[in-house]
């Protein structure tokens, strides 16, 4: 799928599908060789799931984004580009339970000490009894976990989040996920320690993982991606907004054109010599003009996403918590994790005397939660934070609501074979090139997008680069892996059923 372009600079012209990291790096890197290009966005803001939204002044991410990575060269592109708008900010994000908050990742001694004497009694008896008489079997997440730290623990700071990020029951969550996510957590020897003098905390550990530092844009990521978008402008490489790649048109597999549908609605074909997507993979084969056969099309539909709904309120309260995050795992409510925008930096609000929260809820497209109205979204996120006692309802004065689909691709036990059988079909488009989060279905930050674009914009220059081949080391991730260490074979929890 390399397509190292044979013919003269100024007679190439790369069509680039999104306008997200992936999308304008490429047009950066491209601009940098200066071949012509021309970015098609559909959404009215650049920034992909990156972006940054705007109501009435407070700014909002999809979920925070953290601006971290080992890779110079897309550091480099973030300071380059906003200088000292990227600043240095400390981290502080816990668990919310019960009007408590307690340590992230889980401390035992901090979670017995903070749910009082009787919970702890409670853990601690439950725990007992688990080492006793464990269950036999440990093939879900929730015999191996309840089995370590006894049912009482497991229901508290495991069961509730799991389930409510990833839409599915811990019984039907392999153990292998658990084992991979919960090291180093020992209840016994914690309470030893507590006990017999020694530290409860590996200070070490709290150094690197709770008061972690990261770099943010003042004005949240998509600040980022306007100010690309803005520089690229300037060296006349536009990105054209609200405008949707619907289909593209090939002869014998080499991609001619992109028929692509604009805000007005009417149709439009642009031609290009290369052509660099972002746009999620399962969409892309179905918009390939001859279609793929009906097989490659049902491969491409085995394609799983995750969906994402953003709460934005604001609120009548200069100070509500000194975290960047939380997360809850109270059962009673809907809601997985708020954001406190004001803690990522205080020019997200525009008044000093207020706050803005992110409430965010993890659904599947189409569910109840994802048809509700905004309103009613709004209404449902100020009861809950009022229910969780963060809040009084009356303090909660506006808000708007983001759904964000296909925030998530999902790694289910079919998806390697599906990626790998859809890969070789692409194989035999040689002017395409797929780059990306969802472009390559790939559960990752902006620095793997972004070096997934420079790599297909250098193979247009030439290079013969391997985009699937990209390794980022990461160390650091959006939350719902929060302690994975590899990419790759990331652990993404798989249902039993289609395991065995
Ligand atoms: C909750 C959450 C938290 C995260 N936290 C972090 C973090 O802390 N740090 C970090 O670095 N990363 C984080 N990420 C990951 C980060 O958002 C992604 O890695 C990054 O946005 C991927 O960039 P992309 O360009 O590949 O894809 P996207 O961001 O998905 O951008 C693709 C773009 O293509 C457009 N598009 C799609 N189809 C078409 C079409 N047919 N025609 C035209 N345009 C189209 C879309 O509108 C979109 O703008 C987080 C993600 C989530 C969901």
């Amino acid at each position: 799928m390399n397509s190292a372009g044979t013919a003269k600079r100024e007679d190439r012209r790369c069509i680039i599908i999104g306008g997200g990291p992936a999308g304008l790096t490429a047009a950066l890197e491209l601009s940098r060789m200066d071949i012509p290009a021309v970015v098609f966005e559909a959404d009215a803001i650049v920034g992909g799931i990156a972006q940054t939204g705007e109501y009435k002044g407070y700014r909002y991410d999809i979920g925070g984004h953290r601006f971290f990575t080992k890779v110079d060269m897309v550091q480099k592109i973030w300071e380059e580009i906003l200088g000292d708008d990227l600043v240095l900010r400390s981290r502080l994000s816990r668990i919310y339970y019960n009007d408590k908050f307690f340590d992230y990742p889980l401390r035992p001694m901090n979670a017995l000490m903070g749910l009082g004497l009787v919970e702890a009694t409670r853990i601690l008896l439950s725990y007992v009894k688990a080492r006793i008489f464990p269950s036999r079997e440990e093939r879900n997440f929730e015999q191996w976990v309840s089995n370590r730290f006894g049912w009482r623990l497991y229901e508290i700071f495991f069961k509730t989040y799991t389930e409510k990020v990833w839409g599915m029951p811990c019984t039907e969550i392999g153990a292998d996920w658990a084992a991979q996510r919960i090291k180093n957590m020992d209840l016994l020897k914690a309470v030893k320690h507590a006990l017999f003098g020694e530290g409860a905390r590996n200070k070490g550990e709290v150094v690197t993982t709770l008061i972690d530092e990261f770099h943010y844009p003042r004005l949240g990521p998509g600040m980022m991606w306007d100010r690309c978008r803005e520089i690229l402008a300037r060296k006349g490489y536009e990105t054209i907004m609200e405008t949707r790649v619907v289909r593209l048109r090939h002869d014998d597999h080499r991609i001619l054109t992109a028929v692509v549908r604009g805000p007005d609605g009417v149709e439009r074909e642009e031609a290009g010599s290369h052509f660099l997507s972002s746009m999620p993979m399962r969409t892309l084969l179905h918009a390939l003009d001859p279609s793929p056969p009906p097989a490659v099309l049902a491969c491409a539909d085995k394609l799983k996403y995750r969906d994402f709904i953003t709460v934005m309120l604001i609120i009548d309260d200069p100070d509500l918590f000194p975290d960047n995050w939380i997360y809850i795992h109270s059962p009673e409510v809907k809601l997985g994790r708020i954001q406190n925008f004001k803690n990522w930096s205080p020019d997200m609000v525009p008044d000093p005397a207020r706050s803005a929260l992110g409430l965010e809820y993890f659904v599947q497209e189409g569910d109840g939660l994802w048809t509700s109205s905004d309103a009613d979204l709004i209404a449902l996120g100020a009861r809950e934070l009022a229910q969780l006692d963060l809040v009084p309802r009356e303090k909660v004065l506006d808000g708007c609501v983001v759904r964000m689909p296909k925030a998530y691709p999902v790694y289910d036990q079919e998806y390697k074979q599906t990626i790998g059988a859809l890969r070789d079909y692409l194989t035999r488009f040689p002017n395409l090139q797929l780059m990306g989060r969802n472009g390559q279905h790939r559960y990752n930050n902006q620095d793997h997008s972004m070096v997934t674009a420079v790599y297909a914009a250098r193979n247009i220059g030439g290079a013969d680069l391997d985009v699937w081949d990209v390794n980022v080391e990461e160390e650091y991730h959006e939350e719902v892996r929060d302690q994975d260490k590899r990419y790759g074979d990331r652990a993404v929890p798989q249902p039993l059923s289609r395991r065995d």
